[in-house]
């Protein structure tokens, strides 16, 4: 034993077994009090090459008018609309052409009654005009063209301040970023947007028998799952992954690991209670362990808290255990820091069980299941280290603590992975 878990011996909770397991819902409601309220993680102005999917952190208002001059929507002919009240394709309506107007060119002269500009989708509408008549609708001979149907004012033509006029609010405080909004940000001369800061994420990933992403397993050795996985769950919840190199089951190198810069740090083994499992003793006597095993399968040695004002998650190293583990708690924490809405990401789809799904009163339950069209079939799992049983899973299914699961032929909503 190591001299310093004398000093506290009840920090040490390993070998004791979880003498008993918080509940989903308290796990859960820690995470909330535990999380700084939104915004507290600050404000970064992004290039909008870079915006996308970014949470805005203050409304953004136009400064400008778009467009901000009238311009005509549709090629065709600049005119006044009265001047072609009557025309058919029965009754053309001659007009004089007095020119053409192009995209970013104004047309040097006025339209008057009997006359009409060419005019390009885009460009400035010529003064005196107040309709366009489109393409379709006339029949040009170079210099006069015949009014082949009626246009009623205004028709055809963008009006100034149409789309977005100065002082209006065209994002808001909160908002992911889309693809649109960005265009729109950029097409009111912005080049940059103001969005909170991504939480930095580390990945510490423990264990003396791990070999590093891009090592075949040899030996008695396996290869690292769940570093890339944690990053791309981390990167996909709005944050900034920092991964360092595989950490030994030691306790000093873990220490030296978990107070090194981040605002979240996710610790992948040595969670439980096992001989070599170091992480909650040394949260307990460095920081604070909130809570250490919860009551659902996988991911029951999962254990949080915090350590120089930062919050560390204890996962499993088992990848099922750890996928689960972070989607219950971790990932929820990291996507409310970044702003984002802490709920699942994932869209629910009601179906039906193939078979039944048997649990435990008193836990939850994370059911891997393989969706045909609207049915639900529970794979068959032997214990959480099996990853291929969440390849090969569409989604999965919840069941609650108060249940003792559900019988064949139930409806279940089951949350899609993608
Ligand atoms: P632990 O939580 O450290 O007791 O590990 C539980 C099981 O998960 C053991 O069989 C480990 O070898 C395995 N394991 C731990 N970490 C990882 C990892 N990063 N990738 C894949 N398997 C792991
Ligand atoms: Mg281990």
């Amino acid at each position: 034993m190591h001299a310093s878990e004398f000093a506290h011996p009840n920090a040490d909770v390993r070998m004791r077994g979880f003498a008993q397991r918080t509940t989903v819902e308290d796990a859960l409601a820690w995470v909330d009090s535990a999380v700084p309220e939104f915004g507290k993680l600050g404000v970064e102005d992004v290039s909008l090459l870079n915006a996308a999917r970014r949470v805005l952190a203050r409304d953004v208002t136009s400064r400008v008018n778009v467009p901000g001059f009238a311009r005509a929507m549709m090629d065709g002919f600049a005119l006044v609309a009265d001047d072609t009240l009557g025309a058919t394709t029965y009754n053309p309506l001659p007009l004089e052409v007095l020119g053409t107007c192009l995209p970013s060119q104004a047309f040097q002269g006025t339209v008057s009654a009997g006359s009409a500009v060419r005019i390009m989708t885009g460009a400035p509408l010529p003064e005196g005009a107040n309709a366009v008549l489109p393409i379709e609708n006339a029949q040009f001979d170079g210099q006069r063209v015949l009014v082949l149907g009626e246009v009623s004012p205004g028709k055809h033509v963008g009006q100034l301040g149409e789309d977005v006029r100065a002082g209006d609010v065209v994002a808001r405080t909160g908002q992911l970023l889309r693809p649109q909004d960005i265009g729109m940000l950029s097409s009111l001369g912005f080049d940059r947007a103001p969005a909170i800061r991504r939480p930095r994420v580390r990945i510490l990933i423990t264990g003396n028998e791990l070999l590093p992403m891009g090592t075949s397993p040899t030996g008695f050795q396996i290869t690292d799952a769940n570093g890339p996985m944690l990053a791309a769950l981390v990167t996909r919840d709005g944050g900034e992954p920092i991964m360092g190199p595989i950490v030994p089951d030691d306790r000093d190198a873990i220490l030296a690991a978990l107070r090194a810069d981040a605002d979240v740090i996710l610790v992948s083994g040595g969670s439980s209670v096992g001989q070599e499992d170091h992480v909650p003793t040394l949260l307990a006597e460095h920081g604070e362990l909130a809570i250490h095993g919860i009551a659902m399968r996988p991911s029951s040695p999962t254990g949080m808290g915090r350590l120089d004002g930062r919050l560390v998650f204890l996962l499993p190293g088992n990848p099922v255990s750890c996928l689960c583990a972070y989607d219950f708690f971790a990932g929820r924490a990291i996507r409310a820091l970044g702003g984002r809405d802490r709920d699942w990401p994932y869209r629910r789809l009601r179906a039906q069980l193939t078979r039944k799904l048997v649990s435990v009163v008193g836990r939850v339950d994370y059911a891997r299941m393989r969706i045909d069209g609207t049915t639900a079939e529970p794979l068959a799992i032997s214990g959480a280290s099996v990853l291929s049983s969440v390849t090969r899973a569409d989604g999965f299914v919840i069941v609650p603590a108060d249940g003792e699961g559900f019988p064949e032929g139930a409806e279940v909503d089951v949350y899609l992975y993608e």
